[in-house]
């Protein structure tokens, strides 16, 4: 089968490998759709948890193959998506829920192969049905899941204020579940101004460029700071500054994922004194099964985020491009015509 091939560091190309052979517990999948995540680029470029070789690719929907002997819920053409954070359920990190803490972790497209492939194997235990949900939605169920497991560790008050920082298809989404969940008012920023009109046309009922006076802009907007906070942006500066502008017994939400090892200045008296609760959300935890709902019902269409669909031929070019920061919106790769 044909694969897009990460050898090493920097080196990225289309590779003819063995189709995988599924284990016991295994399905075999078919590969209809699979998306480029602001991860893949990490993995690219060696800033990432991963082994090399690797074939990249998470956030994937496909039809099953073929089942391993153990199988139990799935069978051949079933359509489905999956976790691809393979977590071992035997761990402490596990058995106390938190499976995104597995202390043997394995992660599709970084630690072992993923789906920028004809075809991958998953256990079934990562395993969704996805019904009749198209499958570019599908393979976009997995950055939802993390965008949801964030919304689960906390409220928005009905008729809140909320500011998102990057209107990228994670702030975007972001955005779309704010509305959903009681926010009156989002307010969103990005560097780029396409992005703040996509963020308009979605929904946001105000954008601001982030310059130089972005925070003097919020505060107009929000005199007394933002219910809530959250930074898609992972740029430690707006990190710093989202505290700075959340409201008293607001919060903040670090979604982003900022350098390691990079840091913040933050007065500690302004969190005790104003109330503050800052909430850091990783990737997501059994709460791929949520997303497919809202996708499956309606109640959130993710269609518009969708910008190039490419041929596996082209997606060495279009992951080049992704990684020089050439592209916008979300890039899928897509095994149909
Ligand atoms: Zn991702
Ligand atoms: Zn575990």
């Amino acid at each position: 089968m044909k694969a897009l091939y990460i050898e090493k560091e920097n080196t990225v190309y289309l590779k003819d490998v063995e189709v995988p052979q599924p284990q016991p517990d295994e399905l075999l999948i078919k590969v209809a759709a699979s998306g480029f995540c602001g991860s893949d680029i990490h993995i690219l470029k060696g800033g990432h948890v991963q082994k090399y070789p690797v074939i990249p690719g998470h956030e994937f929907s496909g039809v099953v193959e073929a089942v391993g002997s153990k199988v139990m819920n799935f069978k051949v053409g079933d359509r489905v998506s999956a976790d691809p954070n393979v977590f071992c359920e035997n761990c402490d990190a596990c058995k106390s829920n938190h499976q995104i803490h597995c202390k043997n972790l394995s992660v599709l497209g970084s630690l072992r192969d993923g789906a920028f492939a004809e075809y991958v194997t998953v256990p079934e235990r990562c395993a969704f049905h996805i019904g009749d949900l198209d499958f570019i939605q599908a393979s976009m169920a997995e950055p939802l899941g993390c965008v949801i497991n964030s919304h689960n560790k906390y409220e928005i008050p009905i008729g809140s204020t909320v500011l998102i920082m990057g209107a990228g298809t994670i702030g975007l989404m972001q955005m779309m579940l704010s509305k959903k969940r009681g926010a009156a008012r989002v307010v969103m920023t990005d560097i780029k101004e396409t992005q703040l009109e996509k963020a308009k046309e979605l929904g946001a009922d105000f954008t601001v460029k982030s310059e130089a006076d972005v925070e003097q802009k919020l505060r107009r907007i929000a005199p007394e700071g933002f219910d809530i906070v959250i930074d898609a942006t992972g740029v430690p500066k707006c990190v710093e500054m989202g505290i700075r502008l959340v409201k008293y017994a607001g919060k903040m939400i670090v979604f982003g994922a900022c350098p390691v090892g990079s840091q913040i200045t933050v007065d500690p008296f302004d969190i005790y004194f104003r109330d503050l609760q800052i909430i850091g959300s990783y990737a997501l935890e059994k709460t791929l099964g949520q997303a497919i709902a809202m996708l499956q019902s309606g109640a959130l269409d993710l269609r518009p985020l969708v910008g190039q669909v490419v041929s596996l031929e082209e997606s060495v070019q279009v992951f080049r491009d992704f990684a020089d920061g050439k592209t916008s919106n979300k890039l899928i790769v897509s095994f149909f015509d």
